[in-house]
């Protein structure tokens, strides 16, 4: 059951209010960006930190995304230390309505999610405590904490929690879209775990929102991402937790294991929640420079088994090279960390289908076939990966994804990367290209289903359109109740919007 009766939504057939940009941004002061950086350098005097100071640069050039921290120069970065800077920080950019962008870990998809051009970034990352309750069972994050840091803690302690694959990832971000792990076909997605959000909201409160107090809103940041104010902590639920038992398999062109990979990823996504501890991704990888197409499985057992019957299902596919280890979770999002490059443009999409071999063994062509019609530079690569979305990941209700009667789903990513700035909106455009011809390809046999992942979706998608029309009705409504003026839509404009305006709500 929902924490809230979606029956409440009161609006029949009329159009959500939005907010007018033009209307907003008209009653900005002379420079708004500049009053609030100077008023918040005698406030918060250690905190501001301006172009061409050491502490600005290595910000700057601490982004996933080359772009974030090339393209992107806001005119001052704010490293907040606790929530009342956080509160310091909003009540001055709404005072001279300046522009600005909040950064947790620094590690979206997305120019301009998390920094700003010609505005001042928010930067959390200083933001880390991670704090483990008397009884272990829960955990107190902030934002700005990393993975990496959140998994060294609780090892100490034989524990874990549900985070990200990569250990350089913030807590902010990554659990305010939602959070896909390691263990989500156990636990469900990272935003299901959580049991209290604090946040700074647009009237400059800091409130709790758990199952108890502000119920609503704890249902909207399930997935709601940066739209509803300024997370400052998150408490989630802590489990027992050991060693991880890892099965690396890569296959080199010409790719003949697809014929047996894909059923057996069909079956597993199927029957996958029966073994609640493994996890399964399969990765296509595109070399320009070779022009070699390779993959990679990568099974994953939680409980450090190493003849899970998940396992079994991917037997006797005959691998080029073959990595078996047991390893515990930091050491294993440290491996991951090893293969991100903060030297390239990237771009990523993502779509969602029921979970059919012979659509995988499609799109599969569609990527071969793709990528090997255009020139890239040398330099440039695309991963494809398919990820199961088993039912025990997507069976929580109280979220706002919108997926919990959905079945089993694939879930895919496709990420290009390249070097040279002449060269992005070529690629922006093969993208779509890409994206278009694998969506109609889901379309054309029935498969596709409406979820987009708000963690991987392009710039040109919209994640909350996914979560279907009452859930964006919902947090439209959520949204106008917590933020009424539109301060995290309009003054921060990056990341993910609810753009409910076009929209009718019943
Ligand atoms: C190498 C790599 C590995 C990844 N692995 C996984 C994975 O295993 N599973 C998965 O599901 N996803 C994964 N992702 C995607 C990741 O979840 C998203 O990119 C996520 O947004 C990163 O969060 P962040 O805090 O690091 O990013 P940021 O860029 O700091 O923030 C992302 C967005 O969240 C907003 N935001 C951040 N903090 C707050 C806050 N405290 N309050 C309000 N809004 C906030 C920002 O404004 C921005 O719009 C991965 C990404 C990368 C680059």
């Amino acid at each position: 059951m929902n924490i809230f009766s979606l029956s409440s939504i009161s609006v029949i057939v009329a159009l959500v209010s939005c907010h007018d940009p033009q209307v907003f941004l008209s009653v900005e002061q002379a420079d708004g960006v500049a009053l609030s950086c100077t008023e918040l350098q005698s406030r918060l005097p250690d905190r501001v930190f301006f172009q061409h100071s050491v502490e600005y640069d290595r910000q700057q050039n601490s982004y996933w995304l080359y772009e974030q921290a090339h393209d992107y120069q806001p005119r001052c970065r704010i490293a907040a230390l606790d929530a009342s800077d956080v509160s310091v920080f909003i009540e001055t950019v709404k005072k001279f309505n300046a522009s600005f962008a909040v950064r947790s870990g620094g590690h979206s998809f997305l120019p301009g999610a998390s920094n700003i051009d010609d505005g001042i970034t928010l930067d959390l990352s200083g933001l880390n405590k991670i704090e483990l309750s008397e009884d272990k069972k829960a955990l107190f994050l902030q934002p700005g904490a990393t993975w990496l840091d959140v998994y060294r803690v609780l090892e100490r302690h034989n524990l874990s929690a549900v985070g990200g694959r990569s250990g350089s990832v913030g807590v902010g971000g990554y659990v305010l879209g939602g959070g896909s792990s390691y263990h989500s076909n156990r636990y469900g997605w990272s935003c299901d775990s959580a049991l209290v959000y604090e946040i700074l909201l647009a009237n400059g409160s800091i409130v709790m929102a758990s199952a108890a107090e502000h119920p609503d809103l704890f249902w909207a940041l399930k997935g709601g991402g940066n739209n509803f104010g300024i997370v400052t902590g998150v408490r989630m639920a802590t489990f027992q937790q050991g060693v991880l038992y890892i099965v690396i398999r890569s296959f080199s062109q010409p790719l003949t294991v697809v014929n047996r990979i894909f059923p057996a990823l069909e079956k597993f996504t199927h029957i996958g929640h029966h073994d609640p501890d493994s996890s399964v991704f399969l990765s296509f990888a595109y070399t320009a420079a070779t022009s070699t197409i390779s993959s990679t499985l990568v099974l994953v057992n939680a409980a450090a088994e190493k003849m899970s019957p998940s396992f079994k299902l991917f037997d006797g596919l005959q691998a080029v090279q073959e990595s078996r280890l047991t390893a515990n979770t930091s050491t294993l999002v440290l491996l991951a960390d090893q293969t991100s490059d903060f030297q390239y443009r990237k771009l990523k999409f993502t779509l969602t289908f029921q979970p059919v071999g012979e659509l995988m063994r499609r799109i599969l062509k569609t990527f071969e076939s793709l990528t090997g019609s255009i020139a890239f530079e040398d330099a440039a690569g695309v991963y494809l990966t398919f990820q199961p979305l088993t039912a025990s990941h997507i069976s929580h209700d109280d979220n706002a994804l919108g997926l919990s009667t959905a079945g089993p789903l694939m879930l895919l990513s496709l990420e290009i990367y390249w070097t040279r700035h002449e060269q992005s909106e070529f690629f922006h455009r093969f993208a779509k290209e890409v994206h278009n011809t694998m969506k109609k390809e889901a379309e054309d046999t029935g498969s596709l289903h409406r979820f987009v992942y708000l963690n991987y979706a392009a710039e040109w998608q919209d994640p909350f359109i996914g979560y279907g029309l009452e859930n964006l009705c919902r947090l439209k409504e959520i949204q106008d109740k917590y933020d009424p003026d539109g301060i995290f839509s309009i003054l921060q404009q990056g990341g993910k919007k609810i753009n409910a305006c076009h929209i009718q709500c019943t």
